[in-house]
């Protein structure tokens, strides 16, 4: 049966078969949840993603997951929160869609994310939340191939907001 998860946890030590990474732009490391990555996967991770050329805001690429139990990493670069009207709520929901069109694209049965743009980059939570359980919710629905689903994150803000927005969807469906 087709799944979505909410674990606390660090996403670098999940097994599945790719993690998504909230990257910046330039894809060459950085605090966060992309340095708890990066050191986990290893120095051929930043090796590979110096061959990439970094990467737009709200899209995706996809890399090898060297030491990580993973398979593979999708890199995707969240938008930094200026307000809301600079497309944010759309830039967010393109990295879930993108991540989740590369995953399809490689087989990818199982995936984790994690709160893409809640660090450091100070989306609204709630508002991630629900952009994030949508997105999901879209994909399973859609693709034969994805299976499994989880949300990893680090806050209990984050972990509750998630609960919720899941709650909500799964309210509306019946
Ligand atoms: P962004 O720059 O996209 O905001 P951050 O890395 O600053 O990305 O934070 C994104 C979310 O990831 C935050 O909710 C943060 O608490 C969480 N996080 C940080 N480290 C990890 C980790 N190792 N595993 C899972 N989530 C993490």
């Amino acid at each position: 049966m087709k799944r979505i998860e909410i674990v606390k946890g660090d996403i670098a030590q999940l097994q599945v078969e790719a993690i998504v990474n909230a990257a910046n732009r330039s894809l060459l490391g950085g605090g966060g949840v992309d340095g708890a990555i990066h050191r986990a996967a290893g120095p051929e991770l930043l090796a590979e993603c110096r061959s990439l050329g970094g990467c737009d805001t709200g899209d995706a690429k996809l890399t090898k997951g060297y030491a990580l139990p993973a398979r593979y990493v999708i890199h995707t670069v969240g938008p930094v929160w200026h307000g809301g009207d600079q497309h944010e709520e759309q830039l967010l929901a393109s990295c879930y869609r993108q991540s989740l069109k590369l995953a399809v694209a490689h087989d990818v049965r199982s995936i984790a994310f994690p709160a893409i743009s809640c660090g450091v980059y100070h989306f609204p939570v709630e508002l991630a939340c629900e952009i994030a359980v949508r997105e999901v919710c879209v994909a399973l629905e859609q693709s034969s191939v994805l299976e499994r689903v989880v949300f990893a994150c680090f806050d209990d803000e984050v972990y509750q907001a998630l609960q919720r927005s899941l709650a909500r969807r799964r309210t509306a469906q019946h």
